[in-house]
């Protein structure tokens, strides 16, 4: 979309400017999102103009939900609000999610990010999500008429919440069961607060409801309803349990007090920032603190310590420190594993004050006279193989072991049982390439089907069985289908 107002030299004259946000010290202060408040605004039309408009947007293509970046650059960078949250919304449920959270693999395809800074893309799509709530652009879409179809969707998480939007809007009867007290899935009590506020995701429920569809929280398919009888009561069922099944650490002196998956440590800081308990029964607070693990779980278990005021915390990440830059193997325009600060990182003081320990193995935990967890061994990983380097074995003194080591699949599944769905080596719910499961008219989206991913990736998945349930149900479909279930992200 050529736009002769805007400036087509911006991405000379204009550096990137990130998101602006609080002091690490006022952070650690309160459980609020580290961002400042309206401080993107300001700057963001500036930032959408250095999109160069290049005519083969890579950054479209790295989105997994297919979002048309460079129109909605455009637009920012002239002022175009409403028409920016047509676009935005046509493709993305909730992009005040994604603009929030997603590792923004579109910014590492920005053409501009070849020899350059890429446009800050992520930033421009949360201010036009933030914009479209406040101008009441992002309003209720209930359906102009019903098809008297009824779709149950198990899961809450944001594949869940997808499918649900998509199939209420086209018209189907839905209903979202969700075994947790809330609905949200990951969203609610995985992610802490002060990377998603969740008055944000009460916001986008209340909508949901407005647009007819029905929430039943506290049922747990398969243990309170059967999975089987459900399916029977509907016309379609999609399942979207997530991956919830935690990888263990299977060394000497796991199963002692003190060890726990980071998961249920993160979940009860939660549900104190939901107002439910005064103080975790796991707080961190005053204790020395090890968290297994160098992804995003474990980013989070550090922001969450540092804020119950851990006496010292301590990362021990497998993998050797990436490089700061991409290297050859990693070309441009794929997404590539560099050393990364996140907002937690930068609290525990930055690369100056490193909380990481790179390239470590945990080999077993020592307890002390009470017996509890006292230390932690822990050695040197040999790159490759990833076994302890003979001799370089050291012990650390910890009270608090979180062990962050991802998910495996959906697990023991009742739902999976009831149905009589076939489960895949790597321990997911099989689907073909219509998100279709074994039994007729049951259909499996997000992690349960995916593994461990994304929330972009699980917004992408509901959409897209949404339109395969549609299709089911009506013979056809105008429901937008972002992915496939063989689609991945780009790779070199
Ligand atoms: C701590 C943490 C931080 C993360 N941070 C990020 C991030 O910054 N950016 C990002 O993109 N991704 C992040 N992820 C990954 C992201 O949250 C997931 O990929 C995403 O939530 C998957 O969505 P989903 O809907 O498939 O499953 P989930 O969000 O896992 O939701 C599944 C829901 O199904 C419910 N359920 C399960 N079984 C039943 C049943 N039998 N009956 C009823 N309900 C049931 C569960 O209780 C759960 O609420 C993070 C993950 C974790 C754990
Ligand atoms: S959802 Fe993620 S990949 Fe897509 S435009 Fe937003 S930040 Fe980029």
């Amino acid at each position: 979309m050529a736009d002769p107002q805007a400036d087509r030299m911006a991405f000379f004259t204009t550096p990137r400017r990130p998101r602006e946000r609080r002091a690490p010290q006022e952070r650690l202060g309160d459980w609020h999102e580290v961002y400042r408040e309206g401080a993107l605004l300001p700057v963001i039309g500036g930032q959408a103009a250095r999109c160069m408009d290049c005519g083969l947007p890579f950054c479209h293509r790295a989105c997994p939900l297919g979002n048309l970046i460079p129109d909605w650059n455009t637009l920012v960078a002239r002022g175009g609000w409403h028409s920016a949250a047509a676009r935005l919304l046509a493709t993305n449920n909730f992009p005040e999610f994604t603009g929030r959270l997603c590792p923004a693999p579109c910014e590492s395809a920005c053409v501009l990010a070849i020899d350059s800074d890429a446009v800050t893309i992520k930033n421009v799509e949360l201010a036009i999500a933030d914009r479209a709530w406040e101008d009441g652009d992002d309003r209720p879409q209930p359906p102009e008429r019903m098809t008297g179809r009824r779709v149950a969707v198990v899961g809450s998480g944001p594949a869940g919440l997808a499918a649900a939007q998509q199939l209420t809007r086209a018209g189907h009867t839905t209903t979202v069961y969700e075994r947790a007290d809330r609905i949200g899935g990951l969203l609610r009590y995985g992610i802490p607060p002060f990377r998603l506020e969740k008055h944000r995701l009460d916001r986008r429920i209340e909508q949901m409801r407005a647009e007819g569809t029905t929430f039943r929280a506290g049922v747990a398919v398969g243990r309170d309803v059967p999975a089987d009888e459900l399916r029977a009561r509907c016309d379609a069922l999609v399942v979207a349990v997530g991956a919830t099944a935690c990888r263990d650490l299977p060394v000497p002196g796991r199963r002692m007090p003190g060890i726990h998956q980071a998961i249920t440590y993160l979940t009860l800081a939660n549900r104190v920032d939901e107002g439910d308990r005064a103080v975790s029964p796991l707080t961190a607070e005053g204790r020395s603190v090890v968290i297994v693990g160098g992804g995003d779980t474990a980013a989070d278990c550090l922001g969450t310590a540092l804020r119950q005021r851990a006496a010292a915390v301590t990362q021990f990440d497998i993998n050797p420190r990436p490089p700061d830059r991409r290297s050859a193997g990693q070309p441009w325009p794929v997404h590539p594993k560099v050393y990364r600060v996140t907002t937690s990182h930068e609290e525990a003081g930055g690369s100056a004050a490193e909380p990481r320990v790179f390239a470590a193995t945990t080999v077993g935990f020592e307890a002390g006279a009470d017996g509890r967890l006292a230390a932690v061994r822990f050695a040197e990983a040999r790159p490759g193989d990833r076994r302890p380097r003979p001799g370089t074995e050291r012990t650390l003194p910890a009270e608090l072991a979180l062990l962050a080591l991802g998910f495996s699949g959906p697990g023991r599944c009742r739902v999976a049982r009831q149905l009589g769905l076939a489960v895949d080596r790597q321990g997911r719910l099989a689907r073909d390439e219509d998100f279709a499961a074994r039994a007729d008219g049951v259909f499996v989206a997000g992690d349960a089907g995916r593994g461990q991913s994304l929330i972009v990736w699980a917004i992408a998945e509901g959409r897209a069985v949404a339109a395969a349930v549609d299709r089911y149900l009506r013979g056809s479909t105008d429901l937008p289908a972002p992915v496939r279930p063989s689609d991945g992200p780009l790779t070199a």
